[in-house]
């Protein structure tokens, strides 16, 4: 038994409850109380004591797109690959190097993505996976590294026409086979969905095949107009928006993650309002990739349930919300805007989204809540209350201000120290890891 104490809570229950001085009682994976500490160090006096030494106690961070397989591009530079638009980033970087990536070099990127999630606070990642030099089997590598390494996860695999018959044919197994390991997984850390990669990839017969062979029990997780070219794609190919093509063919839905859904209209709001489908905003991914600013703000208005993810850019959740939150008052020319929006797509969307994957509650500190909690080293210049928290968040901290992180009940990281990993070790394999991969770049 956990006991986590001596700082602020923040619960991000549905009054945004704050308890100074408060502490979080975590037993088994699951958390069994939430109050003053002075309360709960005397009931729980058996509990091991986890100082969170005057700073937040939050609930863990949750990333709903992320690329696991894109962890070795860091500092990578390929020779002629200088992409002047979304397809050329695709051809010349992400395609060419996951043809490339080896099952060792995806088990190593999975490590080093999940330590940065367990520095960052972030104890939920959704992942979208692709190596199509090694298909069969990578999904269980990188779940046995979720369970090793102790981060909440839920995998797919990217499915796709980019590579051929067979390839796709290997990429869809792969989601289904590891669908069903998941089935046998008791532990409420490991979920799949089905991945795809984007409507420009996928053909009618495949799009029809996923879904006959799902018989909708599992959500799909894919990326929707990204580009302009996935959506001039499929007006010149199909003659309809991806959203009503997507609608169409039955991949809508309220477990279905659309990522991005930068080229869409307000036609294709509603269908993704009526299917109630997650749609995740990844502001530095956009931004840095150049493909234009999604309509969050409307889109939020509307009541899409809008997440927010780093598509692989970073592992930092803080992070992506300070980009987001400059993105949408820049782009909509007014400084009073998304003040509301995104610490709700990270905080309170993002939880719910989770939820409709996981079955207990997620994102929120509460008595029968995973036992996902993170403390934050801070000391407040101003005065901190609920009505500001988010502002000190956003201004004061990044990931990194993460000390301690306590995934299902898991002690993984205390004042900074991973507990269960060998960092130094992890990134010298991973650096020897991406010079082989380079090379064959
Ligand atoms: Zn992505």
């Amino acid at each position: 038994m956990l006991l986590v104490g001596n700082g602020t809570i923040i619960t991000r229950d549905q009054n945004n409850t704050i308890i100074p001085n408060g502490a979080v009682c975590i037993r088994g994976e699951f958390i069994c109380e939430v109050g003053p500490l002075k309360i709960l160090k005397t009931k729980y006096k058996d509990a091991t004591f986890i100082d969170a030494h005057g700073g937040l106690i939050m609930p863990g961070l949750i990333n709903t797109h992320n690329h696991i397989y894109s962890a070795f591009a860091r500092g990578l530079s390929i020779p002629g690959n200088h992409p002047t638009d979304f397809l050329q980033i695709l051809n010349g970087t992400w395609w060419r190097l996951d043809r490339k990536l080896t099952l060792k070099q995806v088990d190593l990127s999975a490590k080093a993505v999940y330590t940065e999630c367990i520095k960052n606070g972030v104890t939920t990642v959704f992942d979208h996976h692709a190596s199509f030099g090694a298909i069969e089997g990578s999904l269980s590598v990188i779940g046995e590294a979720a369970k090793k390494y102790g981060v909440r996860s839920c995998l797919c695999y990217e499915i796709s026409d980019r590579d051929g018959q067979e390839k796709k044919l290997q990429s869809i197994r792969e989601n289904f086979e590891f669908i069903k390991a998941c089935k046998t997984d008791t532990t409420g850390m490991l979920k799949a969905m089905i991945g795809m990669h984007a409507s420009l990839t996928l053909s009618d017969e495949t799009l029809g095949y996923c879904v006959e062979q799902n018989q909708g029990e599992n959500g799909f997780h894919i990326h929707v107009a990204e580009g302009i070219q996935d959506a001039q794609h499929c007006q010149e190919t199909y003659h309809m928006s991806i959203v009503k093509r997507l609608y169409q063919k039955g991949i809508l839905g309220r477990k279905t993650i659309a990522a991005h859904c930068v080229h869409i209209d307000e036609t294709d709001i509603e269908l993704l309002k009526e299917t109630d489908t997650c749609v995740v905003h990844n502001p530095e991914s956009n931004m840095g990739n150049g493909v234009g600013t999604t309509a969050v703000l409307p889109m939020y208005e509307r009541g899409i349930m809008l997440g927010l993810g780093t598509d692989g850019y970073t592992n930092d959740m803080l992070e992506s919300m300070k980009v987001a939150n400059l993105l949408h008052k820049h782009n909509s020319g007014n400084p009073s805007a998304a003040w509301a929006e995104i610490p709700d797509m990270i905080f309170k969307n993002n939880a719910e989204i989770a939820g409709r994957f996981f079955e207990d509650p997620i994102g929120i500190l509460k008595k029968g809540a995973y036992g996902d909690v993170i403390v934050l080293e801070y000391d407040p210049l101003t005065p901190m209350k609920k009505e500001n928290i988010n502002s000190h968040l956003l201004f004061g901290m990044n990931g990194r201000n993460t000390i301690t992180t306590i995934i299902n009940g898991n002690l993984l990281m205390k004042d900074r120290e991973l507990q269960h990993i060998d960092e130094a070790e992890l990134m010298s394999q991973c650096r020897e890891g991406a010079i082989k991969l380079w090379q064959e770049l």
